[in-house]
C-alpha cells in the first residue's frame, strides 16, 4: 500500500558521493522523496542539490550511535533502505591492524543493523518496504572471500545479515543484497569499468521491486550470486 501522501520515501547512506548519489537520483527519476545520508552535512547539502527537487540531505554517519538514534526520532517514515556506505580498508588479515576490523563492523554492519532494527518494523507495520544492502563480491564466501580481509568479512557479515532479516520480516516487505561490480569511483578508482549509473542498476531494481520480485537473496547485473 502506498502512503497517504502518494509518494514513498527513500533513505540512502553515503550518497553524498559515487554509486550512492547515482541510486538517490535514480530513486528520485522514479517518483521517490529521496533522504541523502551524508557524514558530512556540507557535502551532503551539495549533492542534494546537485539532483534538486525530490531529494533532501540529512546528516547521517551509520558508524555513529547518536547520529543514527537522530535520523531515527526525525524521520518518522523510511519505506526503502538503502544501505550503501561503504569504506574500503587495506590489508590482509595478519597485517591489517585490528581497529581496521572494528571500523569495517561498524560501517558494514552495526550501521546497517541498527537502521535495519529502527525502520523494518515500521516497513512490516506499514505492509511494504523495501531493503538493499550493498555488499561486494569480496563478501561472497562463494567468489572466495578476495580482497582485503577487514572489507570482505564485514560484507560477508552484512550478507548473513541480510539472510537473517530477510527470514525475520513479513508482509510485502523485502530485503536483499547487490555486487555493484567495479566501479569508477573514490573507492573503485579511476580504471574500473564501470560507471556510477551501471553500478546503480541492480540497487536501484532491488530498491523497487514489484510484489512477485525475489526476497533473501544476492545479486549483481540482477543475477543471482553466491553468498
Ligand atoms: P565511495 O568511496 O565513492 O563512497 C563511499 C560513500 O560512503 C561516501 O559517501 C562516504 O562518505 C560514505 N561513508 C563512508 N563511511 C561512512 C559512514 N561512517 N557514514 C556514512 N557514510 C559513510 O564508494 P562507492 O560509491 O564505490 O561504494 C558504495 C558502496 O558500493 C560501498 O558499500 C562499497 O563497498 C560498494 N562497492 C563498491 C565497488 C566499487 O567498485 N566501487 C565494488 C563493490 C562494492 P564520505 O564522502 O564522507 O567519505
Amino acid at each position: 500500500m502506498k502512503p497517504a501522501s502518494g509518494r514513498r520515501t527513500a533513505l540512502v547512506t553515503g550518497a553524498n558521493r559515487g554509486i550512492g548519489l547515482a541510486v538517490a537520483r535514480a530513486l528520485v527519476e522514479r517518483e521517490f522523496d529521496v533522504l541523502l545520508g551524508s557524514r558530512d552535512a556540507a557535502a551532503g547539502a551539495e549533492a542534494a542539490a546537485s539532483i534538486g527537487r525530490g531529494t533532501r540531505a540529512v546528516q547521517l554517519d551509520v558508524a555513529n550511535p547518536d547520529s543514527i538514534a537522530r535520523i531515527v526520532r526525525d524521520e518518522p517514515q523510511v519505506d526503502v533502505l538503502v544501505n550503501n556506505a561503504g569504506i574500503y580498508p587495506e590489508g590482509d588479515i595478519f597485517d591489517a591492524p585490528t581497529s581496521a576490523f572494528r571500523e569495517a563492523m561498524e560501517v558494514h554492519f552495526f550501521g546497517v543493523l541498527a537502521l535495519c532494527r529502527a525502520f523494518v518494523p515500521q516497513m512490516m507495520q506499514a505492509g511494504w518496504g523495501r531493503v538493499v544492502n550493498v555488499s561486494s563480491g569480496y563478501g561472497s564466501v562463494g567468489e572466495g572471500l578476495e580482497g582485503p580481509a577487514a572489507y570482505s568479512l564485514s560484507k560477508a557479515a552484512l550478507g548473513a545479515l541480510t539472510i537473517k532479516l530477510a527470514a525475520s520480516v513479513r508482509g510485502d516487505v523485502k530485503v536483499n543484497a547487490a555486487c555493484p561490480g567495479w566501479v569508477r569511483t573514490r573507492m573503485g578508482g579511476a580504471g574500473a569499468h564501470r560507471s556510477v549509473e551501471k553500478g546503480a542498476e541492480t540497487i536501484v531494481w532491488l530498491a523497487t521491486l514489484p510484489a512477485d520480485g525475489p526476497h533473501g537473496g544476492f545479486f549483481r547485473d540482477r543475477k543471482p550470486i553466491p553468498w
